[in-house]
């Protein structure tokens, strides 16, 4: 039964469509219990500066987002749990800010796309060179330790480039599930990687089956030994892709690895 997702954006970062209403109503007719929306969150000023990135900014978020996730609540009492979040990237020395959001916010989820290193911002989506591999282990390791997420996001991201899953791949996950385990932090099985990776061609192969860049087979097989918990989610960045053919392809391959699935999310 799919009947909750807790990551879900908005026309707000200027890379997706609809708002919160246009989210849920699409959830009424599918009988979901609870969405979380989490677009987004604004970049500290000094990130800002160097890097073009959509998203929503600190005005957006104070003056659209948190009023559009207070009337969301208000509208859908009883009809469905509504909950707010954020998607948002760590940076060392912010503590404030991530304070501030969960203040504000039921829950924070843990979206790495872009590493700090020096004074340098590496995209994830890039090739990453083996020392950029290391330091999203220890970016995303630092992250959690901090306790201020609930969902780690496409974890796998970093092989978005990577063909073949190599040793220090394998280290690579082994640091970010232990840190998720000690810190219970979900592991996001992310359905738009399912989708990204149709659509751009980037499927893979794993001992015969479709494997994807995101979520990847060899990731999530550690997850499994390890006993990590796992959530699936569709990252939604349409209301029409609440519960689509890809969120079907994400359950399918959870089942396939017989993942140990968290379906609602403990907020305390
Ligand atoms: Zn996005
Ligand atoms: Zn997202």
């Amino acid at each position: 039964m799919i009947n909750r997702n807790y990551h879900t954006h908005t026309y707000l970062c200027k890379h997706a469509l609809g708002d919160a209403s246009d989210y849920l109503e699409r959830c009424l007719k599918l009988n979901y219990l609870t969405l979380g929306i989490s677009d987004h969150g604004p970049l500290p000023e000094e990130i800002s500066r160097k890097i073009t990135s959509r998203r929503m900014n600190f005005q957006e978020y104070v003056e659209i987002y948190l009023p559009m996730l207070k009337d969301a609540k208000n509208k859908y009492a009883n009809k469905i749990e509504v909950l707010g979040g954020l998607e948002i990237e760590y940076f060392a020395g912010y503590d404030e800010y991530y304070q501030k959001f969960l203040n504000d916010l039921d829950y924070l989820i843990l979206g790495q796309h872009y590493l700090k290193k020096e004074e340098e911002l590496i995209n994830i989506y890039g090739h990453l060179s083996k020392d950029d591999l290391d330091l999203y282990a220890k970016t995303v390791s630092l992250a959690l330790d901090t306790k201020y997420f609930k969902i780690l996001a496409h974890p796998d991201i970093f092989t978005w480039r990577i063909d073949k899953w190599t040793d220090q791949c394998e280290e690579v996950a082994s640091n970010i599930i232990d840190a998720a385990i000690r810190n219970n932090v979900l592991l996001e099985v992310n359905a738009n990687g399912i989708r990204n990776a149709i659509q751009q061609k980037r499927l893979l192969n794993y001992q015969g089956k479709v494997n994807y860049p995101y979520p990847r087979y060899e990731f999530f097989m550690l997850a499994k030994k390890k006993h990590a918990l796992v959530i699936i989610n569709d990252d939604a960045h349409a209301p029409n892709r609440i519960s689509d053919q890809y969120t079907k392809l994400a359950y399918n391959f959870a089942r396939d690895l017989n993942l140990n699935i968290v379906d609602k999310l403990d907020l305390k």
